[in-house]
């Protein structure tokens, strides 16, 4: 069977979810064992301010808006909390090149001594790699290959969604309208850069902001094409679009939980088997019939911080969560922002390896101490 015709029969055929999702649990016990893994993070927004203007963006604000970068003392507390608390991912988020759109961005960085979003991200992800016991990871939109040779420095790994490969996105109305930073070659080409650096990457697709089944099918067919053709990707986030008040989106329709659990089912079934699978569980309606829907990650999850992206969705209790995956015989673990298989010398820069290597156990997590 095609991988179009399986998708359409796993989505949308007879099949019931218990049977795929099943399948799917199996594969993820026999390639991640028993834990599903989390990060424990701080979210750094180091600016509000971006280029574009998604849809359903609650995180981007204009000059006139409040929309600004932290500085750098403000970066250092965050991640002095953040390693207080046991954390091991300074998770900076920020608008894409913001300097582009916006004087005020380009004001605010010449302010601070630097004459680009790029730089100033590179010289606060080098302040935490030498000065805090925790590890910066990025999701600072497109980046060029230069870019990524300064970040992998200091960083384990990126960040960057797909999010959908539908050109309807791009017109008129729809999500990406007045967002040129997402059109999806030029997201590629970042993937396609980071594995030529060696550079882990995260990335996925954001589910729920097309509207046809075919765009859908597409978007699975897509990724799973990627994730066979780019040994960089180390991870797969398939987060489900929560409308929120005040954007253009806040009445479109959210997935459903079984909808969403046929989906997660037949990623895992079609992805690379050692590619690691992850939905955030704070966007989750009931996160305990996720459990064995075949993921093995729930992504960054902060004891001391809100989501900036979904601040509406506040964060699981650990010990809830940790007893939710004990009742389905899995465990609940920690991890760094790269996973084990890529803590080697040819994807970590000889820094970053050093820094890594000093907290993990013979298993590649972080140890209990
Ligand atoms: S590119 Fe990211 S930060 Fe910018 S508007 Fe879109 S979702 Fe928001």
């Amino acid at each position: 069977m095609n991988n179009k015709k399986f998708i359409n029969e796993s989505l949308f055929g007879s099949r019931t979810t218990h049977d795929l999702t099943s399948q799917a649990f199996e594969i993820k016990k026999n390639n991640f064992g028993s834990n599903i893994t989390y990060s424990p993070k701080v979210f750094i927004p180091l600016t509000t301010l971006c280029q574009d203007s998604c849809a359903y963006c609650t995180f981007v604000k204009s000059p006139n808006e409040g929309g600004t970068y932290l500085n750098m003392q403000e970066v250092e507390s965050i991640a002095l909390v953040g390693e207080a608390s046991g954390c091991f991912e300074a998770l900076f988020t920020l608008g894409d090149k913001p300097e582009l759109k916006w004087k005020f961005a380009l004001q605010e960085l010449n302010n601070f001594g630097y004459s680009s979003t790029h730089e100033y991200l590179t010289a606060n992800m080098k302040n935490i790699h030498e000065n805090y016991n925790i590890f910066p990871h990025a999701n600072p939109g497109l980046m060029t290959s230069d870019e990524i040779s300064e970040y992998r420095k200091y960083s384990p790994s990126g960040g960057l969604m797909l999010e959908s490969f539908s050109p309807q996105l791009l017109e008129q109305g729809r999500a990406h309208y007045k967002a040129k930073t997402k059109r999806i070659e030029l997201r590629i080409e970042t993937l396609n850069q980071a594995e030529i650096f060696r550079y882990p990457m995260t990335t996925g697709l954001l589910i729920g902001i097309t509207e046809t089944k075919e765009e859908l099918i597409n978007d699975i067919i897509e990724l799973v094409k990627i994730c066979k053709a780019n040994s960089s990707i180390q991870e797969i986030i398939l987060q489900n679009f929560r409308a929120k008040m005040n954007t253009l989106m806040r009445n479109n329709a959210e997935v459903t939980n079984d909808l969403f659990l046929r989906i997660i089912a037949t990623v895992r079934i079609l992805l690379p088997n050692h590619i690691s699978l992850q939905v955030p569980p704070n966007l989750l309606s009931d996160v305990a019939i996720y459990l064995t829907s075949g993921i093995n990650d729930f992504g960054g999850i902060s004891p001391k911080t809100i989501d900036w992206v979904n601040p509406d969705h506040l964060w699981p209790d650990i010990k809830n969560l940790e007893e939710s995956v004990l009742n389905t015989g899995q465990s609940l673990k920690k991890r760094l922002p790269v996973y084990p298989n890529f803590i080697n010398n040819e994807w970590l820069s000889p820094l970053v390896f050093e820094k890594v290597s000093n907290v993990i156990d013979s298993d590649g997590y972080p140890r209990n101490e």
